[in-house]
């Protein structure tokens, strides 16, 4: 089975350690029991109790850990991530933050060549410490450019930080604190480290209600000296975004973690309770859109597996993942989101209930859109490879399934972040040739309309300086990259056709309803609304792949799994 069930793990993984860590998260957050996980949430605790199991076990030490600077079994291996966020993700997103902003205030540590803060940063791994990254600013949001955190100089090599920094993660423990700032007024950009709990380092508040720490930090005349320094000009700058090119990635699973986790509880309601002298889950709406949440949540997981194998086998030569990151990052989490409406809208008051992790699950689902760069962000990102991507295939290395135990290394030596629309593709064609089913079918002629806009109704100047335009061509496009990666790894993980042809059934709606958003855009030409109109299809209907999808896949999964109380 594709989606995890903690009680069934059977993930494969090539050396024991790897399972151990998945095996004994699980057992500690099923010791914990959801009437305290629920309680611990509504109260705002500090997880101290997961950061204890984390220390004791050694866990961030051997995941976030690079070959060569820690135990023999550290490495930092994306294959091992995935499950673990996932894991973190089922049992509150609270806990995946405080890992996953570990993982971010890591990223410019060991991207830096200052060998003696990463010597530090494996040291304090080991001892259990926690990490941030400082990199948004109150007044600031994305605007990277405009920080205001300043290194002001007063000696050779010594410095006074200056500033302040907004919704920072893990910033009232952190043992360092990766610090985006500037070499004085109007200089270069750089990163330092900071300690949390060292004088003239001021953790403000929490700006979040929630168990996670999300802060507001001073930096008064705090002391960095050049063994503070991580990076500067250009380098600093490209550590910020590549930091960030990894970190988003993680996004997707804590989406897929919570979507799965609340499909367990909705079922398992729908299933055992009767009205009218039926089960809930024989209305034919309940039917639809419990298939359409579960065919959704295969989809996100086997095109974040897929995203994962690209992150994995990248090179200076093969930057791909640029834009299947990003995709995993805007679609699957919003993906995630319409998953959590289709079962609310199925499970109703029960999603309420202070005994249900669904609870947590509708709340929090809403945070991975909008984190490490919004939806719109992403979008105006992915278009910039939309040229390539359909009209100057390249032929590439084809890229395995990657679940061996190597060592990402190339993930800290990204290089320069320019360049994105020279980045060339694969055929996407290949993908879509690989099932000969009705609903693929169908989708393929929505691209061919979609690529004949792009090709003969080319979007004008104007229109690509328009960036709410650009948002509905750019959900057009992340559904054909988002298509082709869910078919990739279909082959892969030989999921059956019937699931695959209901995966493009809620896709060709999608596309349908994505080029009504286009077609309604003020500026579109009659041309381009012609092409919306072809896009606009209806899937191939067959009840009998309907109801083995439903009855063999979907209904099949009531019981599978409930946390222990
Ligand atoms: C719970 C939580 C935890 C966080 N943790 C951290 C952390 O640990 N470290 C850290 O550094 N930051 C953290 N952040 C900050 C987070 O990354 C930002 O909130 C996020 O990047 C968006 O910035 P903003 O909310 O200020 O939106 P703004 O930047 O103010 O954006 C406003 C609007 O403009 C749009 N917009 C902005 N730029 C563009 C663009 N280039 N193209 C198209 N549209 C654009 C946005 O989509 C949005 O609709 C956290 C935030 C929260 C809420």
């Amino acid at each position: 089975m594709l989606l995890l069930n903690p009680k069934n793990l059977t993930r494969a993984y090539p050396d024991e350690r790897s399972r151990e860590i998945m095996l004994k998260t699980i057992a500690f957050f099923e010791k914990k029991g959801k009437a305290r996980l629920k309680a611990d949430d509504r109260a705002g605790v500090w997880y101290a109790d997961f950061l204890d199991f984390v220390k004791a076990e050694r866990i961030f030490a051997t995941l976030l850990t690079p070959a060569g600077y820690g135990a023999a079994n550290a490495r930092w291996d994306t294959w091992r991530f995935c499950e673990f966020a996932e894991i973190l993700g089922f049992y509150g997103l609270q806990y995946w933050y405080t890992w996953q902003v570990s993982v971010l205030g890591l990223g410019p540590i060991w991207m830096s060549h200052n060998e003696e803060l990463k010597q530090r940063a494996a040291r304090l791994l080991e001892e259990g410490a926690i990490f941030a990254l400082g990199l948004s600013e109150k007044e600031h949001g994305a605007d990277l450019y405009s920080t205001d955190m300043l290194l002001v100089p007063v000696g050779e090599g010594v410095y006074r930080a200056q500033g302040d920094k907004y919704y920072i993660g893990n910033a009232n423990k952190a043992a360092m604190v990766s610090t985006f700032g500037r070499l004085g007024e109007g200089g270069p950009y750089v990163f330092f480290v900071a300690d949390s709990q060292r004088d003239k380092y001021e953790c403000v508040q929490n700006v979040c209600n929630s168990q996670s720490y999300v802060a507001e930090f001073r930096l008064h005349d705090y002391p960095v000296t050049e063994a503070d320094v991580l990076s500067k000009g250009d380098a600093a700058w490209d550590a910020a975004l590549n930091t960030v090119n990894i970190g988003k990635f993680n996004l997707g699973w804590a989406s897929i973690g919570i979507c799965t986790h609340a499909f367990y509880e909705a079922i398992n309601h729908a299933a055992n309770r009767r009205l009218y002298g039926m089960y809930v889950t024989d209305f034919p709406h309940v039917r639809q859109m419990l298939t359409d949440a579960y065919v959704r949540l295969v989809a996100m997981k086997l095109v974040a597996l897929r995203a994962a194998d690209y992150m994995r086998s990248a090179s200076a030569a093969d930057r791909r993942y640029l834009l299947y990151n990003p995709v995993v990052k805007m679609k699957v989490t919003t993906q995630g989101e319409d998953v959590i409406n289709h079962l609310w809208d199925v499970i109703a008051a029960k999603g309420f209930e202070n005994s249900m992790y669904f609870e947590m699950a509708a709340r929090d689902i809403r945070a991975l859109p909008k984190l490490e760069g919004t939806v719109h962000v992403n979008i105006a990102l992915i278009v910039k490879f939309m040229a390539n991507y359909f009209f100057n295939p390249a032929a590439c290395a084809p890229v395995p399934r990657r679940s061996d135990a190597a060592n990402d290394a190339f993930l800290f030596d990204q290089g320069p972040t320019k360049g994105l629309g020279a980045i060339r593709f694969h055929d996407y064609h290949a993908a879509y040739a690989s099932r000969d089913l009705p609903n693929v079918n169908v989708f393929e002629e929505q691209i061919a309309a979609f690529a004949q806009l792009l090709a003969e109704a080319t979007p004008d100047e104007a229109q690509r300086k328009d960036i709410d335009f650009l948002m509905a061509v750019g959900e057009l496009f992340a559904l054909v990259v988002y298509g082709q990666l869910a078919l990739e790894n279909a082959s892969i993980y030989a999921v059956a056709d019937d699931v695959i042809d209901q995966i493009f059934d809620v896709f060709v709606r999608d596309f349908s309803r994505f080029a009504v958003q286009l077609y309604t855009k003020p500026t579109t030409t009659p041309e381009q609304m012609a092409c919306c109109l072809r896009m606009i299809r209806k899937p191939a209907v067959d009840d009998a792949r309907y109801q083995r999808v439903w009855t063999t896949q979907v209904h099949a999964l009531k019981g599978a799994y409930e946390m222990n109380p």
